[in-house]
């Protein structure tokens, strides 16, 4: 991992929050659409690649999940399947199911506001984190991504508690999305750097073959 400078970190932080500033807003934006208040955002840098609400309820599909929409989206944009160099920006921290996808595109980052300690791939299950999975199976998953939970946490709250103030004093009571007792080590987490690995970069040269044997004219 590249040490930053004080200068690029400052800018980083404020398109963080830039970033998740658009993701609150969308939330509240799959309100009207009669969603719950979930959305998803992939972006390089300061540009957005994709962005999306949840779409469970118009779809009838528990699959759609903002972030995976978000990720599909994205990969269609990028005509490619992995997200390296990206950043996902979730109001909630992914559960579990859309941690895992987004392992799978080798995501840069993950930058969620409100924690999810019944359903989150980090608070309950820790994929988001699991080194075991880049370390044993590199050619499928990313190393392990760079973390900031609890980001813009009270803004994300206020969307949720103006949708519905009891159902969200419930929610809260019984521990289902919450974040004020997280541990304050937690909310930020380095990325782990990949390690050089023979079998990725078969897979790799299996990948790009064909290409670089035409190249070679081989
Ligand atoms: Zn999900």
């Amino acid at each position: 991992m590249t040490e930053k400078t004080d200068g690029s970190r400052a800018k980083s932080a404020d398109n963080d929050r830039t970033m998740m500033a658009r993701c609150i807003a969308l939330s509240a934006a799959a309100i009207e659409q009669g969603e719950l208040p979930f959305a998803g955002l992939v972006c390089r840098g300061d540009k957005v690649i994709a962005q999306a609400t949840n779409e469970v309820v118009q779809g009838g599909d528990i699959t759609r999940h903002a972030e995976l929409v978000a990720i599909s989206k994205a990969q269609k944009v990028l005509g490619q399947k992995e997200l390296a160099g990206c950043t996902l920006y979730s109001n909630i921290e992914p559960c579990a199911m859309c941690a895992f996808a987004a392992r799978e595109t080798r995501i840069e980052r993950v930058v969620f506001s409100i924690r999810s300690p019944m359903m989150g791939g980090l608070s309950k299950w820790n994929v988001l984190r699991d080194s075991e999975l880049s370390s044993a199976m590199p050619e499928v998953f990313g190393p392990v991504p760079e973390v900031i939970g609890g980001f813009m946490r009270e803004d994300a709250e206020k969307i949720w508690e103006s949708w519905h103030p009891l159902i969200w004093a419930a929610i809260k009571r019984r521990g289902y999305l919450d974040g004020e007792d997280a541990d304050p080590a937690l909310e930020h987490l380095h990325a782990i750097p990949e390690r050089h690995s023979l079998i990725r970069k078969i897979f790799a040269l299996h990948r790009h073959g064909p290409s670089l044997l035409r190249k070679f004219r081989l």
